[in-house]
């Protein structure tokens, strides 16, 4: 059994460290995060120069290949900054590595390398007001065939970054299925701008510069090239996104806990209070030490969901599991952060704020912790609950 990361990983993981710290220091992401409703725009566009689109995407296409070990290790350096921020980054690299997956060769030509640099935004819209657990039975939005592409309408809701991108890799239905719903529904890359297309932001209580939108379609065009994979079996083609998607909500979280606890032993070191460093007192050490165990939790089960991917192996169990244990720990931590800097965990001055709201979303989404627990609990040949 080998815990280690590669020579490779290791160089890595510091270079990003590093451009953290130059280029989005924590002071600096909570400065972003309080501008809600402007995208970060001038962020992209560094992230882009520093190549971090490219990672995972195939060197042929213009990405600079790597796995899913070193996407996670991106991630993860991010977060424990950028916290939720991180998602500007993370939807594109899902979203790209699907498109590689399961576009036909001329767009995936067309798109990848434009992704990889940078050039290209595409956000997920997949979720839509009736529901995003019942996902499938809360599905109306509708393609219906025309000459030369698909009409769409309906709605998608909480479509993260949808305002600014150039394609929403969306999915809807294109045939009824009475007898599975997961059935009959087809993914599009839809242009944004298309006529009939418009989104507005809903406000939030984190990761406030990054919008998530609601999405209208009036009779959306969008051309047969832009269906990606087989037309019917979207649902399935989306289920390598989710794991991918999830394992990286693993690695946001486990970069959470990295800025909570570099942050809380940094003030607890400094803060007096009878006369000592409050870090003397044994239940604040005890908060500390918690903190780091989960860190530890996280890191391993995060870690060993997408080694299992890199070997070629179905990680949607161990995906599950790494959303649900990461970003409960994380919003564990963040709690216990606010407490032992008292007062002024509660300021919008300080970071732990910042991290406790942005770690509260991912128990809900991408998946909520109760459906990732009934997946789980399935797999031990449980009936189905719902
Ligand atoms: C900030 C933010 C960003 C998002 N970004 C995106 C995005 O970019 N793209 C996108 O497509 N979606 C996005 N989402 C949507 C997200 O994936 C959904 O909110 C999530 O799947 C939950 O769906 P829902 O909100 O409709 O809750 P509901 O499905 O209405 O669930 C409500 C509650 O009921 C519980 N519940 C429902 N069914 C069961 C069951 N069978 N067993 C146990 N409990 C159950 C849920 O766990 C939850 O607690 C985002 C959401 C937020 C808040």
């Amino acid at each position: 059994m080998d815990f280690s990361l590669s020579e490779e990983q290791h160089l890595f993981r510091k270079v990003v460290h590093d451009w953290v710290e130059n280029e989005c220091p924590k002071n600096k992401s909570r400065d972003i995060e309080a501008q809600e409703f402007e995208y970060p725009f001038e962020l992209w566009d560094k992230m882009s120069e520093a190549g971090f689109h490219a990672v995972g995407l195939p060197e042929e296409l213009g990405g600079a290949g790597g796995d899913t070990v070193t996407q996670m290790i991106l991630t993860r350096e991010l977060a424990r900054s950028l916290a939720g921020l991180t998602w500007i980054f993370g939807i594109s690299s899902f979203c790209a590595k699907s498109i590689n997956a399961f576009a036909s060769d001329p767009v995936r030509e067309e798109l990848i390398p434009k992704l990889a640099e940078g050039r290209t935004k595409v956000a997920i819209s997949v979720t839509e007001p009736a529901g995003g657990t019942d996902l499938m039975g809360a599905m109306r939005t509708r393609a219906v065939k025309t000459d030369g592409g698909w009409r769409i309408n309906g709605q998608k809701i909480w479509s993260t970054a949808a305002h600014v991108s150039d394609y929403l890799f969306l999915m809807a239905r294109t045939e009824d299925s009475p007898e599975k719903t997961s059935k009959g529904v087809t993914l599009f890359l839809v242009p944004n701008p298309s006529e009939g297309l418009s989104t507005r932001q809903i406000p939030k209580l984190g990761m406030r510069a990054v919008g998530s939108c609601e999405v209208f379609l009036d009779d959306v065009f969008v051309p047969d090239e832009y269906v990606v994979g087989e037309r019917g079996l979207g649902f399935y083609h989306m289920l390598s996104t989710l794991n991918n998607e999830r394992t990286m909500v693993g690695a946001l979280c486990t970069g959470i806990l990295d800025g909570v606890l570099e942050d809380a032993v940094a003030y607890v070191s400094e803060r007096e209070a009878f006369g000592r460093k409050i870090g003397g007192f044994q239940i604040l050490q005890h908060y500390i030490a918690d903190i780091a165990m989960w860190r530890q939790q996280a890191e391993l089960i995060t870690y060993y969901a997408a080694w299992k991917a890199d070997q070629g192996e179905d990680c949607g169990l161990e995906a599950n599991m790494a959303k649900v244990v990461c970003s409960e720990y994380a919003g564990r931590a963040a709690d216990l952060g606010i407490q032992m800097l008292g007062g002024m965990g509660y300021a919008a001055e300080t970071n732990m704020q910042r991290y406790w709201r942005d770690a509260r979303l991912y128990r809900i989404g991408p998946i909520s912790n109760e459906m990732a627990r009934n997946g789980i609990a399935e797999s031990f040949g449980l009936p189905r609950s719902f």
